[in-house]
């Protein structure tokens, strides 16, 4: 239950998609490929599933080259392509009867078919069109068709976006529950869905890996240098006036009411921000640390 990737590069015409990439994804892992879009990221994820060849290097999955694997690989790799293709006119049932046909025995599609649809909560929508379900349910099915098999190894290309806040927590739910008996890699734009689902973060950036660490230690080597906070006021406040805060650095009102406030990195300047309003007699209406984005963390570690 193992990826290996040595040296891939992938050119694409003049371009090069792909520039001597290597990393290995262990047995239960499940890791991010974190990387902002025309990363290479999609590029990695065809080539580990054999849909695409490498311009040059290897990749192993379970010991099989994946070059030469076909499949073997399709059979112990469950793969959730980016944008989800799936044939609006098929209904779902019929849908995932027909990928599951094309593993294993018929007796075994018949079961396969009514776990993956109690394990993905697909039960309420199994008898309606795919075109006619909502992109949450959309993405569920596109789960269901990577996991029908129970294959070893998943591979989910963006696999949360676009879907709203609920729809992401319930497929986050489902990756984490399919991850505690697979290895799982999973491509994502947005730092925060690395964090909450993985254990480890590969970042891509143009093709090449600019760090690959456990989630923990990839905080410590990213540590924003400052701190922003964006606070609302239920009245009029001044710059001069917050800027009397100890810690805070610069202060700008953003819209009416709302201020954007910079601050020294450590210590959580939030509380501060409370008592400077209760000190002056303000209701604070709103107070939200921005999280550090990944254009900052790629500034960072790329240096640019
Ligand atoms: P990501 O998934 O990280 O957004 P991709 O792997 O889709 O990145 O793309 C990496 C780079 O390769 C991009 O610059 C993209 O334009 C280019 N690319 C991807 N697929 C093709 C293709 N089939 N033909 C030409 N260029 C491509
Ligand atoms: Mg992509």
């Amino acid at each position: 239950m193992s990826i290996v990737v040595r040296g891939v590069s992938k050119v694409y015409g003049s371009q090069k998609a792909l520039d001597n990439v290597s990393f290995e994804v262990k047995t239960g892992e499940i890791v991010a490929f974190l990387g902002p879009n025309g990363a290479g990221k999609s590029t990695m994820m065809k080539i580990i599933t054999g849909f695409i060849p490498a311009t040059s290097g290897t990749v192993l999955v379970n010991g099989t080259d994946v070059s030469s694997g076909g499949r073997e690989i399709r059979k112990i790799t469950g793969y959730l392509p980016e944008n989800n293709p799936l044939y609006p006119e098929m209904y779902v049932r019929e849908y995932l009867s027909f990928v599951a046909s094309m593993y294993g025995s018929r007796r075994k599609q018949g079961s396969a078919v009514n776990d993956i649809i109690g394990l993905t909560g697909l039960a309420p929508e199994a008898n309606k069109k795919i075109g006619a379900l909502s992109k949450g349910y959309r993405q569920r099915v596109g789960l269901a068709q990577a996991l029908i098999h129970d294959p070893d190894v998943l591979i989910l290309d963006e696999a949360t976006t676009g879907l709203d806040p609920n729809q992401i927590i319930e497929i986050r739910n489902l990756i984490r529950e399919a991850g505690k008996e697979k290895t799982v890699m999973l491509s994502t734009h947005i730092m925060q869905e690395a964090e909450a689902i993985c254990g480890r973060i590969i970042i891509i950036d143009r093709g090449v890996i600019v760090a690959d660490e456990e989630k923990d230690k990839i905080h410590q080597k990213i540590k924003s240098p400052k701190q922003l906070i964006r606070a609302g006021f239920d009245r009029e406040t001044s710059d001069s006036e917050l800027l009397g805060i100890p810690g805070i650095k610069s202060a700008v009102l953003t819209r009416q009411g709302e201020w954007l406030l910079e601050a020294e990195s450590g210590e959580d300047i939030r509380p501060a921000i409370f008592a400077f309003a209760v000190r002056n007699n303000l209701t604070v209406l709103s107070l939200q640390k921005e999280e550090s984005n990944l254009e900052e963390i790629f500034r960072q570690l790329t240096g640019r």
